[in-house]
Formats: structure tokens, sequence, C-alpha cells
């Protein structure tokens, strides 16, 4: 084994090991990793229960020192981290590279909240009473995050766990752990006290289930499908804990027909195909009004045409592959049913290579009533719904279980500002693609796309603290 777990700040080794490849090159392998189980998980949350009162207690400098040096100890090694990334996840390097500064910004920012965490001072409806309102930490809490965002996620769970005071134990995707425990080596590194941040590796099924379902976790956060995730709510509300969720998309980009051309296809090419089409934010849903159609779908084609596939760690290449066996036998499942519910199916085909490689997919014809444009598919590929006008986009757009980004390009202030208004999403992207969000403002979604308070910004804290009320008679 060549990467263990963190437990109370010892690396705890396994017999059991996942072996860790390259969904580009069969033949990488990145490493093996400890493969834990609820046992694991057990001591796991033994040395954050014993650790987390001294890390609350203790000032917010030292919270805000060590978010901070993990930061800077992330952006020091962006090119190291963004190719292991790359290595183990298949996204570009840039954008490998980039979501690992992404980190870093994450870290920082959250450094800066330990200190913000402000409280409220009232009058009482009682003479002579005062109220304070203020915000704890929640105690241990678990984290279990997806394989498509596998630096930036878990920074975007653990500074604001760690920021309020809170002791974690972290589960990463069985798919990319390299990164996760690349951030347990950097903590470590910026002298986060043992026991504090935990990582046990493994199986959703032991590993997962266990932070569920352990008395001594009181809340989860987790970001993944929508059927693991809704399993978790409900052990999670058995048992009385906190749950957050942040699950999937099968997100709108409306096109009207005083869209800029340039930019409705510039936009829709990145939010459908880039990252692969494995983004929760994806655009798999191109709903297009009738005068703009045509010109849309013929040079969006050849765009995607155009794209270059191939190995991650090329520079020239923008897109990489899809992340295991299991995924790309799923999206060729989906191109074969799209052909069969009546799209003109644009592209589509492997790619070349000892790897996951596959070509984007354009279903033209598509009706929102189809499988292909109802169910999250996490690959790259997308309908184009044709519709009569902006009023039919509108109502399509909203057509969907989920609702997490929802996108639109015009150029009319008063149709932007209608979407902005009536579209039934977390996030409305205005000649945006519907990937692609700040780090300091909130992030997620409504309906099936999300559970329970909102990640990111200062909004986060709504999750990781708890309230409490005092009243004070002097
Ligand atoms: P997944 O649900 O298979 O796994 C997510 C995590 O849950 C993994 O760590 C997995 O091991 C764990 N898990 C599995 N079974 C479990 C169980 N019984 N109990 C507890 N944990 C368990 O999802 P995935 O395939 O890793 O990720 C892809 C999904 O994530 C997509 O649906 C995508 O839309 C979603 N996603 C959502 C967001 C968002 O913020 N909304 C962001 C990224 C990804």
């Amino acid at each position: 084994m060549d990467f263990a777990h963190y437990i109370g700040g010892e690396w705890v080794g396994d017999s059991d090991v996942t072996t860790n490849t390259s969904p580009a090159n069969r033949d990488d392998v990145i490493g093996t990793y400890a493969r834990g189980d609820a046992a694991r998980v057990d001591q796991a949350v033994s040395a954050a229960l014993a650790a987390q009162p001294d890390w609350a207690s203790a000032s917010p400098q030292l919270r805000h020192d060590v978010l901070e040096r993990a930061g800077a100890l992330i952006v020091e090694r962006k090119d190291e981290l963004g190719r292991l990334l790359a290595r183990e996840e298949g996204k570009t390097i840039a954008e490998a590279v980039g979501e690992t500064v992404r980190a870093s910004q994450v870290f920082k920012f959250f450094a800066g909240e330990a200190l913000r965490n402000t409280g409220d001072a009232v009058a009482s409806v009682r003479p002579g009473i005062d109220v304070m309102i203020e915000r704890e930490a929640v105690g241990v809490i678990g984290l279990i995050t997806p394989w498509n965002f596998p630096i930036a996620i878990p920074a975007w769970k653990l500074a604001p766990a760690l920021a309020y005071g809170n002791a974690v134990v972290m589960k990463p995707a069985e798919l990319t752990p390299g990164c996760a425990w690349e951030l347990a080596k950097i903590l470590d590194e910026a002298g986060c006290p043992a026991g504090i941040f935990n990582l046990v590796m493994g199986p959703g099924s032991k590993v997962g289930a266990r932070i569920v379902e352990h008395e001594d976790i009181a809340a989860v956060s987790f970001t993944g499908s929508v059927a693991t995730g809704r399993q978790v709510a409900v052990d999670c509300a058995a048992r009385g804990k906190k749950v957050q969720l942040e699950m999937g998309g099968k997100n709108p980009m409306v096109v009207v027909d005083d869209a800029d051309l340039d930019v409705a296809v510039g936009a829709s090419l990145n939010g459908a195909f880039f990252s692969t089409g494995q983004r929760c934010t994806a655009s798999s849903r191109l709903i297009v009004t009738a005068g703009i159609h045509d010109a849309f779908l013929d040079k969006l084609t050849a765009a995607a045409a155009d794209l270059v596939i191939g190995d991650p760690l090329d520079a020239k290449t923008q897109i990489g592959p899809v992340v295991d066996q299991g995924q790309l036998d799923q999206n060729l499942e989906y191109l074969a049913l799209a052909a069969t519910e009546g799209c003109d199916v644009r592209g589509g085909g492997l790619g070349n290579g000892n790897g996951f490689f596959m070509h984007p997919a354009i279903f033209a014809g598509a009706s929102n009533q189809m499988r292909v444009s109802r169910e999250e598919i996490f690959g790259p590929m997308a309908s184009v719904i044709k519709v009569a006008d902006y009023d039919e986009a509108l109502a399509v757009a909203n057509d969907t279980e989920f609702g997490l980004s929802s996108g639109i390009c015009t150029t009319s202030l008063k149709i932007a500002t209608d979407f902005r208004r009536n579209a039934k999403a977390g996030m409305v992207m205005v000649n945006l693609p519907t990937a692609g969000v700040d780090y300091h403002v909130p992030f997620g979604g409504r309906k099936g796309s999300s559970y329970g308070p909102r990640e990111q910004g200062s909004y986060a804290r709504e999750f990781y603290t708890t309230v409490k009320t005092s009243y004070i008679a002097p």
C-alpha cells in the first residue's frame, strides 16, 4: 500500500487497498490507497471527538492560520496537484490546475471567515435582560464527496467545517482518493491539530454508510448522485442528524432569437462538453427558439466536431476521457437510446487510445419528454430542443425534476430579467455557461438538485454552525 488513511494525526494503513489508475491510460497506475471499513470510521470519530472541543474553543486566529497555510501550500503545489488531478479524474490539465487554484482560494476565503463569525445582541422584551445570539461549532462532521471535482469539493466542505471549529471525518470517492490524500498531507503540514481532520478512504457501502449511521457524527455534508443522496438524507433524518445534499442536474441553456450566436455557441459548447460533461452544472438541455435554431445547431455541431479529444496532460487537449468503464458504458447506452427515441445524433463515437475516450454528442430534434432530456447522463452529451418562443423556452427549462443552474443567451434586458426572476433554479447565468461559479457566493439548487442549506461563501455558515440564544439577567 502506498497511501494510508489519516486518523488522529497518524498515517494508518490497511491490508485491503484500492488501485487508482488513470482513465486516460489504463496502464498508468497512480498508486494503491488504503480501503477502510466501519471500524476505521469508528477510530476516526473517536479521534475527532477527543480533539474537537479544544479546536472550537481555541482563538479563531489558530483556525485562520491553519486554513491560510493550507491555502498557500495548495497554490504553491498547483502544478503537481493539477497533474495528479488530471491523471486520476481525466479532466484537462488546464481545468485541473484551475480547480486546484480554486481549492486554495476556498481555504483562504474561509481563513478570513474564521475571524468573522459574528453574532447578534438584541434587547429583550423583558426589562433588564440581555439577549445574545451566537453561532457555535456543530461537533464532528462527516463529509462524503464525489469523484468529479476531487479537490474543489473536499475543499469547499472542509474549509468551512474547520473554520467554524468542527472536527471532520472525510470520505472521498473511491475513484479519486489521490487528491483527498494530498489535502490530508497539506493539512498535516499546515499544523492542523491531530484528530481535527481525518481521512478514511474506501467504499460508500462501508465507510460512507458508517459515517451516516455513527451516533457521534452530528452532521453530514454529501455531494453525489440523487439516489445515494436521498438515502443519506433518510438515514440522517432517522438519527436526527443535520444533513446537506448537493446532487444532480439537468440544466437548461435557453437560446432565444436575439442572442449573439457566437456567445450562445461558446457558452453551450463549454457548458455541455467541457470537463467531459461530468459537471452537476453541465448544460444538458439546449432549448433554442425557432428563428435561431438551425444556425445555432449547425455552428454548435461544427464546433463540437473540432474539439480536441485526448490525453488530459497534453496542453492541446480540450476534452479528456470519461471517468471509468462504468460511466463510458452508461454514456454509450444513452447514445443508443437517443437514436431509439428519435433524435438525430451528431458525433458521439469512441475516441482513440488506451482510455475511456468518447466524442461529444448532440441530440438534435430532441423533445423535453424523452428520457435523454429528463435523466442526468453525466457525460459529453446534450439534447437540442426546438421551441416556438421565449415563453415556451422558459416553461421547458423549468419542466424538470432538477433545479441547479439555469442559463439563457439573449441581448434583451427584458427577457434576461424575466428569466432571472422565473427560472426555478438555485443559480441563473445570463450569457454565460451554466457551469463555472465563484467561490465566495452561495452554490446550490432547488427541487431534486439540493437539500438543506447552501454551500460556499458566507452562506456555508448556516450548515457548519448551530445557533445558541442566551438570556442574561445581570
Ligand atoms: P455517488 O452518489 O455514486 O457517490 C458519491 C459519494 O457517496 C462517494 O464518495 C460514494 O462512495 C459515496 N456513497 C456511495 N454509497 C453510499 C452509501 N450507501 N452511504 C454513504 N455514502 C455512499 O456519486 P458520484 O458518482 O461519485 O458523483 C456523481 C454525481 O455527483 C452526479 O450525480 C453529479 O450530478 C453529482 N454532483 C453534484 C454536485 C453538486 O454540487 N450538485 C457536484 C458534483 C457532483
